[in-house]
């Protein structure tokens, strides 16, 4: 039986500004770095050599990669690091001409990573290999990691995992779900908090949960207080506390606009390579947390909910995604990221406003319906142009979606599993350039200067 994909793993606390490009390639920097310890190497290792293939060697200089490499080595983690630290990790190791593996000193080239964009390593396109070597230029350790989404990181090795506990109520697609759902007269947050509980504990996972919501509103607040340019060469002026002054000072209903702001707060966070929380992946970071925060605002519902009804629901039909489909812009465009958080947010919207498990369901299935087909391009390789605009766009078709689930009973022709589905065939034909390549769409036609 294929492992649980717990709400722990889809909401992660890291830094921006990629998941699948700086989270993904920091903990398999680490995974190299402790594995080279392992081996007994790490006092004969005189050089890294890094090679980053597919998509990261086409974009991974514009998400940070290379920074989150060189930090991940030295023995960071994306959980606990200083963003700041990372942002800055590159530029340190190019001036002293040294860094680190753990806490082994080595010298540093720029030459020690090539990118090598054209070149599809066949398991996934965000291959990274690790090769160490000794003073006399011997081989001592190679490996081959893949940031698979989301944070994710497989290996062409074995990686030690440890080993999950089976879970009461195991599901593989939608209808499972709600066959559990409708036996055990219970909601989806309850049968997903019953498996949680079982992986982590009732105090870790509560713990956690906790500390996930109070991140996502820290995102927040901090994007809505935070002016200025955004890092790169495409200097993109911040928005959200322009967006904060107006709003505040209109006596309008202006709950949707507010709900875009908070969006684009956490997205410009995330492009600004702080603290956020991946949900499910860095791109699409702001729709989970802004449509919360939203729901808290406008929707009187309280942060206990949010922490746990919210959060369990979204990771539950996050779950599909990954599961069936993909959560990888490289794999799927940016309807496996925009599109799958999307479809996370009207779930567990629907479910904290009271949705019966059809309309649940329902609302999940409108918000990804009318995400298909939708391309990753972003514009130099930054997670910003069309990323951070289009997390506002897709937190308000999550409320649209609820809107409309909630008016209907539950019943409607294409189900979630439908669309999964459809996501997942619609990524596989979509063309490469689509997909987090920057080699199409609005990156070649947008002028950068
Ligand atoms: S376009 Fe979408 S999938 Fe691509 S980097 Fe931006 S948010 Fe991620």
């Amino acid at each position: 039986m294929p492992d649980y994909i717990s709400a722990l793993d889809l909401f992660t606390i890291g830094i921006g500004p990629s998941s699948s490009h700086t989270v993904g390639p920091m903990r398999a920097a680490l995974l190299f770095a402790e594995a080279v310890k392992a081996n007994g190497q790490l006092p004969h290792t005189a050089q890294i050599e890094v090679k980053l293939f597919g998509s990261l060697g086409a974009t991974g200089p514009g998400h940070g990669t290379s920074n989150a490499i060189v930090a991940g080595l030295s023995g960071v983690t994306p959980e606990e690091c200083d963003p700041n630290d990372v942002l800055t990790a590159w530029d340190k190791a190019v001036t002293a001409k040294k860094w680190f593996v753990l806490n082994h000193e080595i010298v540093f080239s720029e030459s020690n990573f090539s990118y090598q964009p054209l070149i599809r390593l066949p398991k996934h396109s965000n291959g990274l290999r690790f090769t160490a070597h000794s003073a006399t230029n011997e081989k001592l350790l190679e490996q081959t990691y893949y940031s698979v989404g989301g944070g994710f990181v497989e290996a062409d090795h074995e990686l030690s995992r440890p080993v999950r506990e089976e879970v009461p109520f195991h599901f593989e697609s939608a209808v499972e779900l709600l066959e559990i759902c409708t036996r055990e007269s219970k909601s989806i947050a309850e049968i997903a908090h019953a498996n949680e509980v079982a992986l982590h504990g009732e105090i870790k996972l509560n713990k956690q949960l906790e500390a996930i919501w109070v991140t996502m509103q820290s995102s927040i607040e901090k994007g809505l207080a935070t002016k200025g340019v955004l890092p790169g060469y495409l200097a993109v002026t911040r928005r959200a506390a322009d967006m904060a002054e107006q709003l505040s000072d209109s006596n309008e209903d202006v709950s949707n606009e507010w709900l875009q702001a908070y969006a684009i707060a956490v997205n410009e966070q995330n492009a600004a390579g702080q603290r956020i929380v991946t949900a499910p992946t860095n791109g699409a970071a702001g729709i989970i947390p802004a449509v919360a925060y939203y729901a808290l605002k406008y929707k009187n519902i309280d942060s206990k909910a949010i922490a746990h009804d919210y959060l369990l629901t979204a990771a539950a039909i996050g779950s599909l995604y990954k599961r069936n489909a993909s959560i990888s812009g490289a794999e799927a465009g940016c309807q496996g990221e925009v599109g799958s958080a999307c479809s996370m947010a009207a779930g567990g919207l629907a479910a904290i406003m009271g949705g019966t498990i059809q309309q649940i369901e329902n609302a999940a299935e409108i918000a990804m319906e009318h995400n298909l087909g939708l391309t990753c391009d972003p514009v130099g390789g930054f997670v910003q142009m069309p990323c951070i605009e289009r997390n506002a766009i897709a937190a308000g078709t999550a409320v649209s979606a609820v809107r409309l689930a909630l008016l209907g009973d539950g019943n409607h022709k294409i189900s979630l599993d439908t669309v999964i589905e459809t996501m997942r065939q619609t990524g596989v034909d979509m063309s490469s350039k689509y997909k987090e390549t920057s080699l199409g769409g609005l990156a070649v036609n947008v002028v950068e200067c």
